[in-house]
């Protein structure tokens, strides 16, 4: 990131940027929380840097990303990032803060898009670290990424659970929050202690260098990989395979005929896919992206065949959980009963049941119908009642919000359309579905009536 021009005390910018954090590589700050630190620096509320200087469309872009929980796109480097880094340079007067977004890995050629984490992550002990410096904690870009799970930095799982009041699947930018602290309990969200923590997974580590390795790689640049995929693909056929195609697909653990597909550029393989065959064949991500063929390991037909089958037999344990078969009978039967007398109110489906019994789904499912067939309908009925909850709480809100747009419309003297009813109510960051659009119309149209009549100077 370069400023145009003395950026921190430059007084045309609207406003001053944040202390820059650690950059080294992989530590590179993401938008959001670059976003996050400058509304923080610049003692002003997020939701209205957000909403006035941030988001590229006012009003419905608000509640596009934030009641439609699109806010992990920030980062992401596609059209939203876009758009908000074009708002954000005008204002702060600085330039190349892409390097804060994924977009350097949307531009690689031949693999198919990049996801970005729905949910917030983050790394307890990177926090803990930040609190002493200038710029403060920070989550950094590689967090980002749907398929990163663990610290490369301290070898460490990443955490998506407030340690104080276990609120999960966090927002990846909520409008209420300071930067290390969780939204909802307001409590810090480093790491209590690591001594009895999880050890990660080798292949996450592994995925966690190779993506920091890539990210902002010059090698990257507006990469065409897909050449590159086949070349390698091909050449760790001919060589350790003889060119026998089955085999080939069934040791590395991939369906037969999308192998065909990227071995032809037929199809784009997705990251996950990608970082899968490139830590089977035990060759670096980046060497993958980029068709380095000689970096495939220089070992005989016989040990590379087992290296490959030995790493693809611990991938296939990562992906199952393992969910025993036998189930507990005694321990069902009273589970079931609590439930019936109203106990575990969290568990609504048959999902959240077989997690809880710590047993698989379909085991489950056989062992109810044959014991207690009546018992599914506790579960609907929780479902139901949820969905009614929710469906009142939607009602409540909407009967608000049409009362005050039709005196916003009374008393701005406006005309009124459907249009512009449909505006104000997404504005308010209600999403309709298209049959409650024209209800919802004709209500604003009989409360405005209403109005007049009860004031009738206001006509
Ligand atoms: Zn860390
Ligand atoms: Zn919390």
């Amino acid at each position: 990131m370069k400023s145009t021009s003395d950026k921190a005390t430059n007084p045309c910018a609207v406003f001053r940027s944040p202390p820059a954090a650690e950059s080294s590589r992989g530590e590179q700050e993401s938008l959001r929380s670059w976003i996050r630190r400058l509304a923080e620096f610049n003692h002003l509320a997020l939701a209205d840097v957000l909403k006035y200087y941030v988001l590229p469309i006012p009003g419905t872009g608000f509640a596009l990303a934030f009641e439609g929980g699109a806010t992990h796109l920030i980062d992401r480097g596609a059209s939203l990032s876009r758009g908000i880094i074009e708002k954000l340079e005008r204002v702060t007067l600085l330039a190349g803060l892409e390097d804060f977004t994924l977009q350097s890995l949307l531009a690689i050629n031949g693999v198919a898009p990049i996801v970005a984490s729905r949910y917030r992550k983050w790394c307890g002990i990177c926090f803990n670290e930040d609190r002493h410096t200038e710029a403060g904690p920070f989550e950094r870009l590689l967090w980002s990424i749907n398929d990163v799970v663990v610290c490369p930095k301290h070898r460490f799982n990443l955490t998506s659970t407030c340690p104080s009041c276990g609120y999960s699947k966090i927002p990846a930018l909520t409008v209420l929050e300071i930067s290390g602290f969780c939204p909802k309990c307001r409590k810090w969200l480093g790491a209590e202690s690591h001594e009895n923590a999880e050890v990660p997974k080798d292949f996450h580590v592994w995925v966690a260098e190779s993506f920091s390795q890539v990210l902002n790689h010059p090698d990257t640049h507006n990469l065409d990989a897909s050449e590159s995929i086949r070349r390698v693909l091909n050449e760790a056929r001919n060589v350790f395979y003889d060119g026998n195609f089955s085999k080939f697909a069934s040791d590395l653990g991939k369906n037969k005929s999308a192998t065909h597909y990227w071995i032809h550029g037929l199809a784009m393989p997705q990251w996950n896919h990608l970082c899968e065959i490139a830590y089977a064949l035990h060759i670096s991500l980046l060497d993958l992206l980029c068709g380095r063929v000689h970096s495939l390991p220089p070992l005989s037909v016989q040990l590379m065949r087992t290296a490959i089958q030995a790493r693809v037999a611990t991938l296939s344990t990562i992906r199952k959980p393992f969910a025993p078969r036998r189930l507990d009978a005694s321990g069902a039967i009273a589970a079931f009963s609590e439930l019936r007398a109203g106990g575990h109110p969290h568990i609504i489906s048959l999902a959240a049941l077989s997690n809880y019994l710590k047993v698989d789904r379909s085991v489950l499912s056989k062992f109810i119908s044959k014991h207690d067939p009546a018992f599914m309908e506790v579960l609907d009925d929780r479902l139901a009642a949820l969905n009614k909850t929710k469906r009142d709480a939607h009602d409540t809100k909407l009967n608000e919000k049409i009362l005050l747009i039709a005196h916003q419309f009374v008393k701005e003297r406006e005309s009124y359309t459907r249009r512009s009813a449909a505006d104000k109510l997404r504005g308010e960051g209600l999403r309709l579905s298209y049959q409650e659009y024209p209800i919802a119309y004709r209500r604003i149209q009989e409360c405005i009536a209403q109005i007049l009549k009860q004031r009738p100077e206001q006509v």
